[in-house]
Formats: structure tokens, C-alpha cells, sequence
């Protein structure tokens, strides 16, 4: 029987690793988008045609809905072609200089590692994770030595988890190179680095990027190396998280964003030309996007820099340059909606060149289009509220900030437990009520006004007391997020939240296994157990659940 699993288990691994289809929907009903989105990995949708990218799986899923369509089968090995000049990769660090080449594997880890050495007082590195080939997944953390770093917001920059839209990467190892040269003689550059912590990861899906081997991106596609399509892969709003099964980078990014506070981040792709903001699950009629003011106004900005240097750019969707995310089309277990709605963080995808595979001719002019949008992008998070919440004796208290009459769905904050401090954006020149909200004491509201490109300070002690809660006018979902489920012979513990805590008890009350796993995902052998039944309990997100499983031989 057991022989009989593994067999039947190598199958599966085996049949969806092996095929993946590029798929053209001419003519295609206008009412099935959000199916046709849900069966497959919508890559570009026009008036008149769909393009999108399957596995197997998303293809069987694409076929009960039985629409006409034609798909090509994609080589599951990229063919080795000559070299293509236009794609040409840089294999010495020497030649990056101008940042006019895509860089090897090596070279951009030797670029990584540069930036720390040489600019070791506003630079150092962080191991987001590692892929499922095993090459690394990284952020480079710049910030200004002026501020206490706590009393700074956490800006993200990511790009490229679609390993084919390489246009992004390039632009992130040269806007860290711009910021840590600048640092010392450009005030902007100054200024924004003493008022934020900033992560940028260049490279979200290097298997994808690097899928033709580690000196080539000619090659370069957009799922992972288990053909996968990371963003897809995220907990999805609709169900709350819980038909989550992440990849290895997905796990690895939510558990990066389950150990940071990020305010506002972005994430880069390519094959359009424009500035998309939440929600991408939802219609807005809907669900309320509560700062889809500030959104618009985050995304009007972006745009407009970027065209002083190109009239044109940004219009390949809409003529504005911005989008509401499910105006475009639906998305489903897309990052961007998970980290507004379960991380509170405020991001946006942008899409900058219609070209996937840029030729290197262009990567200085899309750099000089996105030069001066990113660098006001970085002081988004800057405009708003911050504060401390304490105790009267001073002490840090994890509360909800929630605005009165305003916040919906998730979009108040949460202070930090360690420090009491929280970082609120907001639109400049609107009177808000602000109510602070912690078990255990009373509740306090304050009345502020807003203002442009300023931080106000709004700090506020509480009382031991009642909490009440009939003031919160945010409607907010209790959310059950931890999974726990057997299969190839294990148990795998999904959750959220960072997980503390696993034990494994059996039917005597022994508990078998103790662990601390410190992450979202959590795996044990089934084959250490005999067959019968277990008590799971695991401590995540303070909380903690109990699961009856049964282990069969
Ligand atoms: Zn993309």
C-alpha cells in the first residue's frame, strides 16, 4: 500500500512538472473573465483576444469551461539558441557598469554583495528564502543613518516573480546603485533615506528568470521552476487563505512580510504599461477599497513624472496610466491584494514596458522614465499618521488605528508590539477621527487634519478599561488560518501567521512532538507516526488550534 503511494505520489510530481501551454482566446465572452482568470494565468487581455499561460492542472480547468480556444505547447527545456545580442547577459561585473546588460546569476549576486561592500554603513543584506533550484531570493536594505530605524516605515520593492518580465530587475539594481552613490551628496536622496527603512529584492523568481542556466534570460518564463505562476500563489481573500499551497518563494515572501512592518511597497512586471492598484479579487462595488483616494492620487503622481520623459508611456491599458486592479481583469491569490488585505501594506503592481524580454538598447530609457517616479514613490509612506501607543506606565501596546466613517476591509493598522509604534498614509488636507482599539483598555479617539507630504505625530496613552467597540465602524472578518493536512506521506501545517508552536499528541495524551518552527509552513514525516489518530495543536498568531488527523499505512 505504501509502495502503492509513492508511486502514485512520483506521478503527480511527475505530471505537473511536464507541460505547460501558451493560450489565445479570440472572441471570447466577456461575462467568463473572471472564470477564464480563475482557470489560468491571464498574461494580456484585450478587446478581442485573451493570452494566457497554463500547467496542466489550469488547463484541464480551462477546457471545462468550454470556450474556443487554441493553445501551443511550451518546451518544458529551453532549446539553445544563438545568442541573442539583444538579451545579452553581463558575465563580469565590470560590464554592468552602465547598467545596459541583464546581469548572470553570478554577476547579480556579485552585485548584491558589492552594494554592501562598498556602502557598509547604509547597506546590508537580508535572505528572503531560496527557490526551488536553490538560487537565493534577496533584499537589499538601504536607510540613512539619522533616524532610529524603528521610528521609520518599511518600504518594499519587488520585481520580477514573473521570471520573464526582466525590466524591473535591471531597474532595481540601478536604483540601489543611484541611492547608495547619492546618499552622501543629494539631498532628496538624503532626506528620503533618513525617513525610511528600504528592502529592495530585484529578483523574486530567479528559476524563472534563469531558466535557460544562470548566464542566459533569452530563455527566461514567467511560472517558477514547478510551473507555477507565483502570483496566483498567494492566500487568497475570497476563502480567507485557507485553500492555501504555497511555492517555496511564496512561502519565503510571507514569511519576509510576516517578520517586517511594510507600509507601502510596489511590485514591478511587465507586459503592459501600467500603475494597478486593489483589489484584483474584487469588483469594487464589491468591497470598498477604503484609501482609493490616496491610491489614485499614489498612482496619478507615478504617472505623471514618468511622463515628462515619455509622453506616451503608460498607455497601453489606459489612457490615465492607472488602474483599478479588477477593471482590468480579476485576479485571484495575486500578492498585491494579500498584502493590503492580510499584511495592511499599502502596494501597488506596476507594469512598466509592454515588452516582456526588453531588448538592453531600451533599460536606460525605461530607467529614465521611472527615475523620478520611484524616488517620489518612496516617500509615499511619509504622508499620513505616526505615533506610539503606550500604557500609562509607558509600556508598548499592540492596538488597531481604525478612522472612523472610513477604514473598511482591512485597511486600518496595527500597531507593533514591540515598540507601540504605527505608520498610517493617508490623503493630505481631510479631517479624520482616529480611534485606537486594544483588549483590556478604553477605548480613545482623536480628531486631525491631514496635511501634504507631513507626518503627524498622533501618540495616544490608554486606561485600563472597557474596551468599546460599538465606535468601530470597520467591518472586519475573524479570520481561520491555519490548515493542517496529510498528504505524500506528510503532515504540512499552512498558516498565515508565523507559526510558534507545533505539538503532535497521540490517542494516550503523549505528546510525540514538540517543535518551534518559526515559520508559515511547517512539515513532519508522516512516516515516523503508526497509523491511527493524533492531536495537532500549533501555536501561530497567538492563537492556537487543535486538529484531529488520521495517518493511514
Ligand atoms: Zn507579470
Amino acid at each position: 500500500m505504501k509502495f502503492l503511494l509513492i508511486v502514485f505520489a512520483a506521478f503527480l510530481t511527475l505530471s505537473v512538472k511536464a507541460q505547460d501551454y501558451r493560450i489565445v482566446i479570440k472572441n471570447y465572452p466577456k461575462n467568463l473573465v473572471p472564470k477564464i482568470s480563475d482557470a489560468v494565468s491571464i498574461d494580456k487581455i484585450s478587446q478581442n483576444e485573451i493570452i494566457a499561460f497554463a500547467n496542466e492542472k489550469e488547463f484541464k480547468e480551462l477546457k471545462k469551461l468550454k470556450i474556443a480556444f487554441s493553445a501551443e505547447k511550451l518546451k518544458s527545456k529551453p532549446i539553445k539558441k544563438a545568442a541573442d545580442m539583444s538579451l545579452k547577459t553581463a558575465t563580469d561585473i565590470s560590464e554592468m557598469a552602465d547598467f545596459n546588460l541583464y546581469p548572470s546569476y553570478n554577476v547579480y549576486l556579485e552585485m548584491m554583495d558589492g552594494f554592501i561592500k562598498d556602502y557598509p554603513e547604509i547597506a546590508s543584506l537580508e535572505e528572503i528564502g531560496e527557490s526551488v533550484e536553490g538560487r537565493k531570493i534577496l533584499a537589499l536594505k538601504i536607510t540613512g543613518t539619522e533616524k532610529a530605524e524603528n521610528l521609520k516605515p518599511e518600504v518594499f520593492l519587488t520585481s520580477t516573480m514573473h521570471g520573464d518580465e526582466v525590466c524591473g530587475f535591471v531597474l532595481m539594481l540601478r536604483l540601489a546603485d543611484f541611492l547608495l552613490k547619492n546618499y552622501y551628496n543629494n539631498s532628496e536622496v538624503n532626506s528620503i533615506l533618513n525617513n525610511i527603512n528600504l528592502y529592495i529584492n530585484p529578483l523574486s523568481n530567479p528559476d524563472g528568470t534563469y531558466h535557460g542556466g544562470d548566464d542566459d534570460i533569452s530563455s527566461a518564463r514567467r511560472y517558477n521552476a514547478q510551473n507555477v505562476d507565483l502570483n496566483r500563489n498567494f492566500p487568497r481573500l475570497e476563502t480567507f487563505g485557507r485553500d492555501f499551497n504555497p511555492e517555496k518563494e511564496t512561502s519565503a515572501m510571507i514569511d519576509f512580510a510576516n517578520k517586517h512592518n511594510f507600509v507601502v511597497s510596489a511590485n514591478f512586471h511587465a507586459g503592459d504599461e501600467v500603475v494597478n492598484y486593489p483589489w484584483d479579487s474584487y469588483y469594487e462595488s464589491d468591497f470598498t477599497l477604503a484609501d482609493k483616494q490616496w491610491f489614485v492620487d499614489a498612482s496619478r503622481q507615478y504617472v505623471e513624472t514618468a511622463r515628462l520623459t515619455d509622453e506616451d508611456y503608460m498607455k497601453s491599458v489606459d489612457k490615465s496610466g492607472y488602474i483599478f486592479g479588477s477593471d482590468w481583469y480579476k485576479v485571484s491569490g495575486g500578492r498585491q491584494d494579500y498584502m493590503l488585505f492580510f499584511k495592511r501594506c499599502r502596494e501597488f503592481t506596476i507594469e512598466l514596458s509592454s515588452t516582456k524580454l526588453l531588448p538592453v538598447s531600451d533599460l536606460d530609457f525605461f530607467w529614465q522614465k521611472n527615475e523620478k517616479s520611484l524616488l517620489n514613490f518612496l516617500k509615499l509612506p511619509l504622508q499620513g499618521l505616526t505615533g506610539r501607543i503606550t500604557d500609562s506606565y509607558g509600556t508598548p501596546v499592540k492596538a488597531q488605528i481604525s478612522i472612523k466613517n472610513y477604514d473598511q476591509n482591512n485597511s486600518s493598522v496595527f500597531s507593533r508590539e514591540e515598540d507601540g509604534i504605527y505608520f498610517r498614509p493617508l490623503t493630505a488636507d481631510k479631517d479624520f477621527e482616529v480611534c485606537v482599539y486594544a483588549d483590556g483598555f478604553k477605548t480613545e479617539c482623536q480628531t486631525v487634519t491631514t496635511k501634504k507630504d507631513e507626518n503627524i505625530a498622533l501618540d495616544f496613552v490608554l486606561t485600563e478599561g472597557v474596551t468599546d467597540y460599538s465606535t468601530a465602524t470597520e467591518t472586519t472578518k475573524k479570520l481561520s488560518d491555519i490548515s493542517v493536512i496529510i498528504s505524500d506521506n506528510k503532515i504540512k501545517i499552512n498558516s498565515l501567521d508565523v507559526i510558534s508552536k507545533v505539538e503532535i499528541v497521540d490517542v494516550f495524551g503523549h505528546i510525540i512532538l514538540q517543535d518551534n518552527p518559526e515559520k508559515t509552513l511547517a512539515e513532519y514525516s508522516s512516516d515516523n507516526y503508526k497509523a491511527g489518530i493524533y492531536v495537532i495543536r500549533v501555536k501561530a498568531g497567538g492563537r492556537i488550534k487543535t486538529h484531529k488527523v488520521l495517518i493511514t499505512k
